[in-house]
């Protein structure tokens, strides 16, 4: 039997909700909000999401260290770099749980630009992360946070489809280091008893992204319930509509 290869690698056309789009990594670099903030909106099931992270040096930049863990692979191209012990052009692909701490050091003329790409799983295959502390005097693990990385984000928010969603990733550790800064017998160690101290989220600038995502949410539900479109239903009538 004969095997037509043209027809077996046929590419499909771009899915209708998500039209091509470029970006310049260094131009949009000005205007992320965070660490790790996606260049693209798509980052659902099966899309391949480049995510970029700008940081200046200084007292301020320092800390931050955490253990991620994530059950796809995430490549890190670094676009630019001074003092960071990274050079322009480095690739790295980190294992699925890895260390991730502060890339800068106590020198304001330091700086990086680098861009983490992951594909996320695809639809029915679960992706799944963890952000995890640990005692600063011991490695005793004091919180471990797991999580689904991919939402469906009309089904969590009642937003109509076609919206996309804020990283997954940035949420929930943001949402785990709010979780042990404010909570003192969190970050007191069970095996050393060191009180550690609270997680420099500021290193990473979650918070900024947490915040804009907030808004966001709550300004797409007053858009769609102004118009008189609630809950499935408007889902719905949203999804024929963009057919
Ligand atoms: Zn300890």
């Amino acid at each position: 039997m004969s095997h037509n290869i043209h027809t077996a690698l046929t590419i499909p056309p771009p899915d209708r909700q998500k039209p091509s789009l470029k970006v310049n990594a260094f131009e949009a670099s000005r205007t992320i909000n965070s660490a790790l903030t996606p260049l693209f909106p798509y980052i659902s099931e099966g899309c391949i999401a480049p995510c970029a992270s700008i940081m200046r040096g200084g007292s301020d930049a320092l800390g931050g260290v955490f253990q991620h863990f994530n059950t796809v692979d995430e490549v890190a191209v670094v676009f630019a770099s001074e003092g960071t012990g990274m050079r322009p052009g480095d690739v790295h692909v980190g294992d699925k749980s890895h260390v991730v701490g502060s890339f800068m050091q106590d020198d304001p003329n330091s700086y990086i630009l680098i861009v983490v790409t992951q594909r996320q799983s695809e639809q029915g295959v679960k992706q799944q992360e963890a952000f995890t502390l640990n005692c600063a005097e011991c490695q005793h693990v004091l919180l471990d946070r797991k999580f689904d990385a991919v939402e469906n984000y009309a089904e969590s928010t009642g937003v109509p489809g076609g919206y996309f969603g804020p990283l997954g990733t940035i949420m929930e550790c943001g949402a785990g280091a709010q979780e042990f800064n404010a909570n003192v017998e969190l970050r007191t160690c069970d095996n050393c008893g060191t009180v550690n101290e609270p997680f420099n989220i500021g290193v990473w600038q979650w918070d900024n992204y947490m915040t804009n995502a907030w808004c966001v949410d709550q300004s797409l539900k007053s858009y769609f319930e102004f118009n008189g479109l609630t809950g499935k239903k408007r889902a719905d009538q949203v999804s024929s509509e963009i057919k």
